[in-house]
């Protein structure tokens, strides 16, 4: 689960890391009436989106007066705001921030993640912040400086000190720094967090040490533990699509492709998404409806798929081991009736009452196509969106 930069802050300051003074605004009054409270003589106004980026796509804007904020509250909101991370459609702007404008002095890179290689937290830090990292990464991947996190002891002083000094933060700013990236690895490790992001982390004219930007992910898994950060999910940010799956369990991603996946188990939805590709097609979605799978999740499934106008076949990829293959054969027959299915179905099932569920699939007078094999199934489903 993503949040909003402001949100990201509110969590900042509990952890003491230090972030302007900033206030979230709705309207282009709201934005006007933030700037006088927090009295200038300079703000800026930002977009709030679930997308990096936005400085660039002319998201983020310096005021120097309070004219300029409102000239800029109104021309960034409501703005379909396109930025790498949005898609070529954008993100329409529906939030602001407006906050202090700081003395950059200079602009650093800090990034906490799960390091799948060395299977630890790693924080990365780099001189070159402000900037696309991943560009950092692939033409001078020697300016990240890297910190692998042992568990038990948390981000050490020896490692802070070593990623403050890679850097080149300046001495007199060091235990600053060094401070700042032990904090924001306790907030990433107390949160749940599975991406803390700040890019930029500043230091200021006067030597001090700031985040003035905020990106956070949570690990969805744990937020049953985490009542106050699921408080700040925005679902005008998430797809129409993965949210109304949410509400029926299935996970379900949105992708560009034109052949709807209904499958039981991730493993075997990331295999058949891979094998549609292997013959020359591309899934429309992931979508596992996971082992408990009733007629009406898979009736809510389809009619998820069916919103999406790129689909043009439905290959249905069903392994039937704790699932049976009639229950399934059920669900599809039930709701191909329910939403009138108007594309092409292919489907291929194996496992327990594999028989039962290819007789049922016959019987029901529905145009499916049925096979044998994931190939078969694949080259099936290709052919008919051609
Ligand atoms: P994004 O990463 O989405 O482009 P940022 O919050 O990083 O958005 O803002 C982009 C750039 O705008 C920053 O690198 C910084 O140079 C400038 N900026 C952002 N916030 C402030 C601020 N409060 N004061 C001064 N400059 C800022
Ligand atoms: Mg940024």
């Amino acid at each position: 689960m993503k949040i909003h930069e402001y949100q990201g802050k509110e969590i900042l300051r509990q952890f003491n890391v230090p972030v302007p003074n900033g206030i979230p605004a709705l309207s282009v009054d709201e934005a006007v009436e933030a700037a006088k409270k927090l009295g200038g003589p300079v703000w800026v106004v930002k977009a709030q989106i679930h997308a990096g980026g936005r400085g660039k796509g002319g998201g983020v804007k310096v005021a120097k007066s309070l004219d300029e904020v409102k000239t800029y509250a109104s021309q960034i909101l409501g703005m379909q705001l396109k930025t790498h991370q949005t898609g070529p459609e954008g993100q329409k702007v529906r939030r602001l921030l407006v906050e202090d404008g700081a003395d950059i002095k200079k602009e650093y890179y800090v990034g906490i993640l799960t390091d799948r290689a060395t299977q630890s937290v790693v924080v990365m830090a780099s001189s070159e912040g402000g900037m696309d990292i991943e560009e950092v990464a692939a033409k001078t991947p020697e300016k990240i400086i890297k910190a692998f996190v042992n568990p038990l002891v948390g981000l050490t002083d020896a490692d802070a000190a070593k990623l403050a000094q890679g850097i080149g933060v300046p001495e007199a700013s060091q235990a600053q720094a060094k401070a700042v990236l032990q904090s924001l690895y306790k907030v990433y490790m107390d949160t749940d967090a599975s991406l803390v992001e700040i890019n930029p982390l500043i230091l200021e004219g006067n030597g001090n040490i700031k985040a003035l930007d905020a990106k956070f992910n949570f690990d969805s898994n744990a937020l049953f533990r985490h009542p106050e950060i699921v408080a700040y999910r925005d679902l005008d940010e998430e797809d129409p699509a993965e949210v109304e799956a949410s509400k029926f369990d299935l996970a379900y991603i949105s992708l560009d492709g034109n052949i709807g996946c209904l499958v039981n188990g991730a493993g075997l939805a990331m295999a058949t998404m891979d094998t549609i590709k292997l013959f020359g097609g591309e899934p429309a979605n992931f979508l596992d409806v996971g082992g408990g799978a009733t007629a009406e999740k898979v009736t809510e499934a389809f009619k998820i798929m069916l919103k999406n106008k790129e689909v043009k076949a439905i290959l249905v990829n069903i392994f039937g081991g704790i699932m049976k293959c009639d229950v399934i054969a059920d669900g599809v027959i039930t709701a191909c009736k329910a939403v009138n299915l108007s594309v092409p179905l292919v489907v291929r099932m194996k496992g327990t009452n594999e028989e039962l569920g290819k007789k049922m699939l016959a019987d029901s007078g529905l145009p499916i196509i049925s096979a044998d094999t994931m190939a078969e199934a694949a080259t099936k489903a290709v052919a008919a969106v051609k």
